[in-house]
Parts: C-alpha cells; sequence; structure tokens
C-alpha cells in the first residue's frame, strides 16, 4: 500500500487503466469502513482510501478537535483491507491559504438543520477528492442516508460521471451502529447510546420518542431519502450520535 501525501503524487499515482474506486473516511477506521473497503476491493482494480478529517464540515463548536486520529492503526486496518494507495494528506494541501470556492448544496432539514454548513463543507471536499482521484465509483455507507442523498445529488446536478455504491450500516453485537465517534463514549454513555437503534428500530416515529424520552433528542423523522428512513440524531453527553433504519417496502 502507498501512502500519499499531495495532490500532484496522487495524480501521478492513479493507474492510466482499470476501474478505481474511492473510499472516503475520516479514519479513526471500523467494521462499517471495511466492509465499504471490501465492496471496492472485490469491485475495482485499484482501491484508493482517503483519510481526512474535514474541517470544513465541522459546524462552529462542534468536535473537530477531539474528534479520534490514529493514522497508523488506519494504515494498518486499510492495507489488511488490500488498499492500494491511502491518499492521507495535510489540511493546507487541500485548503491552501486563498482556497475561498465552495459547493452549495442547498440541503434542508435534520443534520442540515442541525449542523449548519455541514453539507457544504461534505460537498466541497467530496468534489474535490473526486476530481483529485478522477474515481470511477465511490462508496458511502448508509449510515449517513443523508449525505448519500446530497453526494447523489450534487453528482447529478454537476454531471459527474462517477457511479455511487451505498452499503447498509453495520451494526455492534449490542446493534449500536459503528461509528468513529463510539470511541469517545464512557462505558456508561455506550449504554444510554442503545436507545437510539432500539427507538428507530420501531419504525415508528411517535413511539421511538418516547423510547429516547429522557435523552437530548435532535430529531426523530421519517425521511424520504434513495429510500424511507426513520433517522434520528441524539446527544449523550458531548457525543453525537446519527443513526437510521430503513422502513420495510417503502422505496420511493
Ligand atoms: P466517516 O469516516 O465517518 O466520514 O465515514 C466514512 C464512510 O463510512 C461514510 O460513507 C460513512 O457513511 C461510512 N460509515 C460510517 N459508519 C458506518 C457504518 N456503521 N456502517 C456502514 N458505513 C459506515
Amino acid at each position: 500500500m502507498r501512502i500519499v501525501r499531495t495532490v500532484a503524487e496522487m495524480r501521478a499515482s492513479r493507474p492510466q487503466g482499470g476501474t478505481v474506486g474511492l473510499v472516503p473516511t475520516m479514519g479513526a477506521l471500523h467494521a462499517g469502513h471495511e466492509a465499504l473497503l471490501q465492496a471496492a476491493r472485490a469491485e475495482c482494480d485499484c482501491v484508493v482510501m482517503s483519510l481526512f478529517v474535514n474541517e470544513a464540515q465541522f459546524a462552529s463548536g462542534e468536535d473537530f478537535a477531539r474528534y479520534p486520529r490514529d493514522e497508523e492503526r488506519d494504515a494498518r486496518i486499510a492495507e489488511a483491507a488490500g488498499v492500494d494507495i491511502l491518499f492521507a494528506p495535510p489540511a493546507d494541501e487541500l485548503y491552501p491559504p486563498g482556497f475561498r470556492t465552495w459547493v452549495e448544496p442547498n440541503e434542508e432539514g435534520l443534520e442540515a438543520e442541525f449542523r449548519p454548513g455541514h453539507f457544504r463543507g461534505v460537498a466541497t471536499i467530496c468534489l474535490k477528492l473526486f476530481n483529485i482521484v478522477r474515481p470511477q465509483r465511490v462508496y458511502f455507507g448508509q449510515k449517513d442516508a443523508q449525505q448519500v442523498h446530497v453526494v447523489l445529488r450534487m453528482l447529478r446536478d454537476l454531471n459527474l460521471d462517477i457511479d455511487l455504491r451505498t452499503l447498509p450500516t453495520v451494526r455492534d453485537a449490542d446493534g449500536l451502529a459503528f461509528s468513529s465517534r463510539n470511541a469517545l463514549l464512557t462505558p456508561e454513555e455506550r449504554e444510554l447510546a442503545l436507545a437510539l437503534p432500539r427507538a428507530l428500530q420501531t419504525g415508528d416515529p411517535a413511539l421511538a420518542r418516547e423510547l429516547l424520552d429522557g435523552l437530548d433528542v435532535d430529531y426523530v423523522a421519517i425521511a424520504d431519502f434513495e429510500q424511507r428512513v426513520l433517522a434520528g440524531a441524539i446527544r449523550i453527553g458531548s457525543t453525537r450520535l446519527i443513526d437510521n433504519v430503513p422502513l420495510e417496502g417503502e422505496t420511493r
């Protein structure tokens, strides 16, 4: 596995022929990321994983500084998963002095409401990564269903010829969706967090709210993304968690 730090080196490392698959991540890899890497490995000749904690997608006052980071561990996991190129640039490589052009997805509701500017940061970094790596396929998790929705619309609106693959949410044995932010939870907080998947699995917003009674809930709502989901976001101490459950037979 080659570790690449600059845009120029990434461009030079990309093979000319074959299918290139890109898995964008912010690191602190877990089984959810590994599922994306496995799918990319199975379907592409060259697998690129980006590792970049994108400050632009953190709203002000959010957890950018305490976001878990362990590049050595991530590199070991990526290599074992068959990644060919790990693209891990420093921040000023992607946002050099003078940077001031942004992709504005005009998304509303749910994450867009509670994380102002989040999807502008997401769309901008995704378009940059797509232009730098030039993948034919990109891999995203259903865990972030609204992110998939926003990126798919960007591909359409901006005429990008890229195939986006969405992989199902990978959960731990207790039902909690894998998330890099789970590492920030104390054991007691993790117990409380289990209420989120349990609530969403009811498929019923009113019942879900009851099951989340006493917790700090940002939203619980049915959302029509690529499929209909029951989505929720809660805050446990200083950690914010999101999850969603597809509703059976209710695809749009
Ligand atoms: P992140 O590193 O959190 O930005 O996530 C990178 C990619 O992994 C995104 O496409 C996420 O949707 C996806 N992902 C995160 N958690 C999971 C999970 N539990 N199951 C499947 N995909 C996930």
